[in-house]
């Protein structure tokens, strides 16, 4: 016997991990209690939940079962910790996120043992993957709690932040949580997922080792109905982060509507895993393993769909079926085996159920022949063929190990196939061919991209979707901004507390005054209505009324009428008429946000285009800036200095988002691999957006210009007091070669066509400038497609000062951070 006979007749011998040690720790703390203040305490209702082990179905621990009382403890104790915690210097929370990521090294193996004992995911996973990457976010962040102070300017921490997180990555989800808060000087209360609690708790005894401050970090097991909604709706939680299903997700916001909660969502996914004729069919066997079958396809961002060149598709199907054959599905601690249990016999019976489901509706199921375990909770790897796109296994997220394959003929197909679905958290691209793998990316609606690979993860690079994936990213610079907010809102809203007469103030300055300073020709032409100029050569023309003015609104490139046929009047201070502007209503809406769409090719043209246009409003701004002054003046009878200050004001305006448009790039990162990730700002897509009323003019300006210049069209709702600074600007687009629909103005009752833009499932995100009434609405409409959105609580900004109105927190709102991971080397 040589030793390719030995190769190829070797049995094949388990390689089982032992769990003494693990269940010895569970056994020295059981029954397990809640962390609060670095103390553990038993719950206040006194009950306690049964942990299963998935692959034997066998009671694992007791876990204390938290209720709102014990909530409200943690709360308490997080919201003290706060008060110091968020002074403690960058380098001294370092220290402490340094020592952590040490101490989780120095138990990885248990905390790797553990994972596996509770989740049911293999060894292989837990061991060279979950645990490292909850090491590494806990170094990179150390890295960003020092250079906090430095590198983020002018913000400052949250609060304390409600963390929800789910079952399939139980200690890495933690990390992503945990680790930016703490970096950013956050304190925060967590909850498990009420199946996988134990590493949680692990890391709570790391918490203690570590020394550190009581408070900082508080974790609470327990189910949804008790923990998790009551953090949801505590008011003392000043964030919420949550990873899970896109329908728990879609509760959370509207449960936190109005109530000026920050708000992180990492949702649910249907990636899109596209295969050219040119790939490497072999590498794509591999890359298929690892996007579907990896964590038994309980992977929010799982490669669940499988889109082949349609030359090549029996080909890699033929060989994916051979490569199932040998997969080894079985106990999760035995080191050589590739896929473990399904978490729990729910999530089990919810995967058979979608699987029926898919045979039913004609797909072609395909299994290997060998059968899985009898005891525990497992289920096959899992392949659809002839599926159609239409089709509930192609649409609805599966979360187990299912793989539904269909085909394309041509790239533009393969990108429509890619996005036809309601999901965008990533997807992977496979071509040898680098210039088509890196046309076809951008053009993927995913917060992450994968070139020749798949599932890949980094503290360096952020993670996180587009549309009803959620909004917000969790790794990387951007992640950070989940946990900061700006210095200067906290110092303005306590300002506006202060003043006494309860009127709205910007920057200590009245917003709208009551008396128009203006005289001799000003004064006329400012309150322009019913003036007539006596005189006239030989008293022929005694008097000449003004031409009558109808701003209309602005669609597509087109003035044009209010669906309604009604017009509504404008005043100025004294309540006298000075125009008419269309009342919008929602077939107005719904044609601009279609105009919006339609000029989706702005967003690929040229930054340098963009920049260009940008200058080009501002110059023609310029040209008629007494016309507009006067028009500040007749709305708002502000001083006629007043006026020429927000004239300039939105020209510089301008001109800072013309000198953006080729500058806010994104970066490169460096993870540990040989490749790097390209972190591109991309444009949201159409963004809704309604004006402030304060400063009719630059209001309009200060959003419009940041979000296209990042290349997203807009609908406005220009300030519904004071319109006619916005409406006359659309002359000053038609003349500067702005292309149709890309800012379209429908004039009318702010919240309720507001209401219509948040409803609307093609908008893709919605500021809003208003009441506290009104934010509150916008974020209840936007949980429909998951939008993101921007509001401000009722709360007044001075659009004048730079620091509040202008820069990078309007460059971020316009954008979106997609990573695309491109591997090099042969
Ligand atoms: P859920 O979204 O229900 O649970 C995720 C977390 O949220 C858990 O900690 C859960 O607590 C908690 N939770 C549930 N309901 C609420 C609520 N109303 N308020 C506050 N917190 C809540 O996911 P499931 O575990 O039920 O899984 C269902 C499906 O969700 C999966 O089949 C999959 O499709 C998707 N999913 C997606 C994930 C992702 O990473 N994007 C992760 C997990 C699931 P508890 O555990 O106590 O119920």
């Amino acid at each position: 016997m040589n030793v390719m006979d030995i190769f190829e007749t070797m049995e094949y011998g388990p390689a089982p991990e032992s769990a003494t040690p693990a269940l010895q720790w569970i056994k020295e703390h059981q029954p397990f209690g809640l962390f609060i203040n670095n103390q553990w305490v038993a719950s206040a209702s006194g009950q306690y939940l049964e942990s299963i082990n998935p692959a034997n179905g066998k009671p694992l621990a007791q876990v204390a079962a938290a209720n709102s009382a014990d909530v409200d403890a943690a709360v308490a104790a997080a919201r003290a910790a706060f008060e110091s915690w968020s002074k403690t210097p960058g380098h001294v929370r370092a220290r402490s996120m340094y020592a952590i990521a040490r101490h989780i090294q120095k138990h990885s193996r248990l905390l790797a043992v553990l994972e596996s004992l509770d989740n049911g995911k293999t060894i292989r996973e837990t061991r060279d993957l979950d645990i490292p990457l909850v090491a590494r976010h806990f170094y990179y962040h150390a890295g960003w709690a020092q250079l906090m102070s430095s590198e983020l300017p002018g913000f400052e921490p949250v609060g304390v932040v409600g963390q929800i997180i789910p079952w399939n990555f139980p200690l890495l989800m933690l990390a992503w949580k945990i680790a930016p808060a703490l970096a950013m000087g956050n304190t925060v209360v967590l909850k498990p997922a009420r199946y996988t609690s134990l590493t949680a708790l692990k890391f709570a005894e790391i918490v203690q080792e570590v020394g550190l401050p009581a408070g900082v970090v508080n974790i609470l097991t327990g189910e949804a109905s008790q923990v998790g909604e009551a953090l949801v709706r505590h008011p003392g939680v000043n964030k919420i982060a949550f990873t899970g299903s896109t329908d728990v997700g879609r509760n959370i916001r509207r449960a936190t509507a109005g109530s000026g909660k920050k708000l992180s969502l990492e949702l649910g996914g249907k990636s899109p895993f596209v295969v050219f004729d040119d790939a490497d069919l072999d590498s794509v066997v591999e890359g298929v393993v690892d996007a579907i079958w990896f964590n038994q396809g309980q992977v929010c961002c799982a490669g669940s769909r499988l889109l082949v060149q349609e030359d090549v598709a029996d080909s890699l199907i033929s060989k994916l079926r051979v490569r199932m054959e040998k997969l080894r599905l079985g106990d999760p601690l035995d080191k050589v085996v590739d896929m473990g249990a399904i978490v729990s016999p729910g999530q089990l019976k919810e995967i058979q159920r979608l699987v029926a489901q898919g045979v039913e509706e004609g797909a072609d199921m395909w299994q290997p022949s060998w059968a899985c375990p009898t005891e525990g909770y497992f289920f096959p790897p899992t392949l659809f063929t002839n599926v159609s796109p239409a089709t509930t296994i192609a649409q609805v997220e599966i979360f187990g190990p299912v793989l539904v394959s269909m085909t394309f003929r041509t790239p533009a197909e393969a990108v429509a196939l890619a996005n036809n679905t309601r999901y965008g958290l990533a997807a992977s691209v496979w071509s040898e061919n680098i210039n088509l793998a890196l046309d076809v990316a951008p053009k993927i609606k995913a917060g992450s991209v994968w070139i020749n690979c798949t599932n890949m993860f980094d503290a360096s690079s952020g993670f996180g979707g587009y549309r009803e994936s959620g909004f917000g990213r969790e790794g990387g610079k951007e992640g950070l901004y989940e946990y900061v907010r700006p210095a200067w809102e906290a110092r303005e809203r306590s300002k506006q507390a202060s003043t006494t007469n309860g009127a709205a103030t910007a920057g200590g300055k009245a917003l709208h005054g009551t008396q128009p300073v203006i005289s001799g020709d000003d004064d006329e032409q400012a309150n322009g209505h019913n003036v007539w100029r006596a005189g006239g050569e030989n008293g022929v023309i005694a008097a000449l009324p003004p031409i009558d003015r109808t701003p209309k609104m602005f669609i597509k490139g087109k003035q044009v009428r209010p669906d309604s046929g009604y017009s509504r009047d404008v005043v100025d201070p004294q309540q006298r008429v000075i125009g008419q502007v269309g009342d919008g209503n929602r077939k107005d809406v719904r044609n601009a946000v279609e105009a919006a769409h339609a000029a989706s090719g702005w967003a690929a043209g040229t930054t340098h285009n963009r920049a260009q246009i940008l200058y080009y409003i501002a110059e023609n701004l310029e040209i008629r800036e007494n016309e507009f002054a006067r028009r500040i003046v007749q709305q708002t009878g502000r001083p006629l200095a007043d006026a020429y200050e927000e004239v300039q004001a939105a020209i510089s305006r301008l001109f800072s988002y013309a000198a953006w448009a080729d500058k806010y790039e994104g970066v490169i990162h460096r993870p540990p691999l040989r490749g790097v990730v390209l972190a591109m700002n991309e444009a949201i897509g159409v963004i809704g957006m309604a004006c402030p009323d304060e400063y009719p003019l630059l209001g309009f300006i200060s959003l419009v210009a940041p979000a296209i210049a990042m290349g997203n069209t807009v609908v406005v709702i220009p300030s519904q007091r004071s319109p006619l600074s916005a409406t006359d600007c659309y002359q000053v687009f038609e003349t500067s070669d702005l292309p149709d629909g890309v800012v379209n103005i429908v004039t009318g009752e702010r919240d309720a066509l507001c209401q219509v833009l948040a409803d609307h499932e093609d908008v893709d995100a919605m500021w809003y400038f208003g009441s506290a009434d009104g934010s509150k609405q916008v974020e209840l409409a936007s949980a429909g497609n998951m939008k993101r959105t921007w509001v401000n609580y009722g709360h007044a900004r001075n659009w004048l000062d730079t620091e509040q109105s202008e820069g990078e927190e309007f460059l971020r709102e316009s954008t979106q951070v997609k990573n695309i991971w491109v591997p090099y080397g042969e």
